[in-house]
């Protein structure tokens, strides 16, 4: 049987498509990935500016295609009706029965097809920057939450607050860059609202973007991807001019891209998981401010948008992949030629000693509650990680045209199931402001907070501060074991990872 064949057609009529040179590797190209870094953005000069439509290896328009999709959509939507309540992650049980009857109905494997069909084995990679963790919200789940901060240091416990200058993150830019990075995200909590009302925070990240665009314009970025706090349509707009005019001031053509994750699409969860605060200067707390901020950033002149879900927070998963694509709907409809380029859904995870609060966490490679005997295996396949597959391939037949993101929030070995839905995956995470270049805490953090850390030290009480564990690999390792399992890794890597 042709492995396009349940979907209704034959290898002979996939409609492949030529993809655009800068992002397609040729055979000779792709026999020295690992062995040269990238400079050819310095022979072709100004590139064309990426276009997550470039990714796809089949015609989206072609008869056969539209009907393979559809297709695909139509499996989803059945398991959707079927098991939006009766997947609860409150009751493991219920997990158990929704993978085997996912088994059962052959959903791992068509996904797996609907992901060839439309991105081949590519696999598209971003690097992350860390550029603050000072945050004026109040995420039940955070540790870098107004009010779990307060309990945090109540309990003696010291972390600094770290935030880099300008010329900090063109420095942690340019070490992400080393890696083999052409596109990072770069993220940091919140200001407090009344500065994203003035826009006078939007004119800051206006500043961080156009210094960034210059800073690296000889080292071929290809985006700059802002996951912060939405701001107005008038910020928005003034941090896409900022872009516009550093792309032509220094002959590049960086795009850029504003990626949020709702958290949670069910209302009444939002509300319980973000608090306002008694000055009512939490941004976050209002639900639809930042349901509409893609459309925002979009109408301001932003190339493009991503949006995501953390699973964990609702006990009904399948509520969140229906919230998507509702929200993915409303998107297309006003912006029809701009498909979301990226969607995210990483699972929360609980850190140690911060006083958050996830109610529907679910701890990797343990079965609750945890049966007699029990052996899983040397790769622990438990509740979790039969969930996080499952909710990946029905995501990944869901939206079969959006290129869906993976994180190292998941262990190498998850990771290797998810790579068969997802397109497109973080490579060496370093958490933490200033971690991938090594900054000196004193430069990033205030006289006082040190004062404190250091005391704190001196009596044994001290934590490291992130938003969640996160899982680096070896970048070479990764790529070689990639290309080994047939996936072709949209990457060159930076010199320092080929010594
Ligand atoms: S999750 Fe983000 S927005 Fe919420 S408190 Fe943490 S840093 Fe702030």
């Amino acid at each position: 049987m042709s492995k396009f064949e349940d979907f209704g057609i034959g290898d002979g009529d996939v409609n492949k498509i030529e993809k655009n040179p800068d992002q397609l590797l040729s055979a000779e190209e792709d026999a020295i990935v690992l062995n040269e870094p990238d400079n050819s953005f310095k022979m072709l000069g100004k590139k064309s500016k990426y276009n997550p439509k470039s990714e796809y290896h089949a015609d989206l328009e072609s008869e056969s295609v539209k009907e393979s999709v559809e297709n695909a959509k139509r499996i989803y939507k059945e398991f959707e009706e079927e098991f939006l309540h009766k997947l609860d992650f409150s009751d493991p049980e219920s997990i158990v029965l929704a993978y085997e009857e996912a088994e059962r109905r052959g959903i791992f494997k068509k996904a797996e097809e609907i992901r060839s069909l439309l991105f081949g084995k590519d696999m598209h990679f971003y690097g992350v920057v860390y550029t603050s963790d000072k945050c004026a919200n109040n995420c039940a789940y955070c540790p870098a939450a107004l009010k779990n901060k307060e309990k945090t240091q109540a309990e003696g416990i010291v972390y600094p607050q770290k935030a880099l200058t300008l010329e900090q993150i063109a420095r942690e830019t340019n070490a992400v860059m080393d890696d083999g990075h052409t596109h990072i995200c770069y993220l940091e909590g919140s200001p407090a609202k009344e500065r994203i009302d003035n826009n006078s925070y939007a004119r800051k990240i206006a500043r961080y973007v156009s210094g960034i665009i210059k800073e690296t314009k000889d080292r071929g970025l290809e985006e700059i991807i802002l996951n912060i706090e939405p701001l107005t349509e008038d910020g928005f707009r003034i941090v896409a001019e900022a872009a516009k005019e550093a792309n032509e001031e220094a002959g590049a053509n960086v795009a850029l891209q504003f990626r949020v994750f709702q958290e949670t699409y069910n209302e009444e969860v939002y509300a319980e998981s973000h608090l306002q605060n008694e000055s009512g200067n939490a941004p976050k707390a209002d639900y639809w401010n930042r349901r509409n901020s893609q459309a925002r950033a979009l109408r301001a002149g932003f190339d493009s948008i991503g949006l995501g879900a953390l699973y964990g927070l609702n006990k009904y998963p399948l509520e969140e992949v229906r919230g998507l694509l509702e929200h993915i709907q409303e998107l297309r409809r006003e912006f029809p030629d701009k498909p979301p380029a990226r969607v995210c859904f990483p699972s929360a995870n609980e850190l140690q000693n911060l006083n958050t609060e996830i109610q529907f966490v679910l701890k990797t490679g343990q079965t609750r509650p945890k049966k007699e005997g029990e052996t899983l295996g040397e790769f622990k396949y438990g509740d979790y990680e039969k969930a996080n597959r499952l909710l990946y391939a029905l995501a990944r037949l869901a939206m079969p045209e959006i290129n869906i993101v993976s994180s190292e929030r998941d262990t190498p070995e998850m990771l290797e199931e998810l790579d068969k839905y997802a397109t497109c995956t973080t490579l060496g995470v370093k958490p933490g402001v200033g971690g991938n270049s090594g900054i000196p805490l004193d430069r990033m953090a205030s006289k006082r907070d040190i004062e404190a850390y250091d005391k704190a030290k001196e009596e044994g009480k001290i934590t490291t501060f992130s938003q969640s564990t996160v899982f680096p690999r070896n970048p070479k390792e990764t790529i070689i074991s990639m290309k080994e399992s047939g996936y072709n890794p949209i990457i060159n890597l930076g010199a320092k990872n080929l010594q």
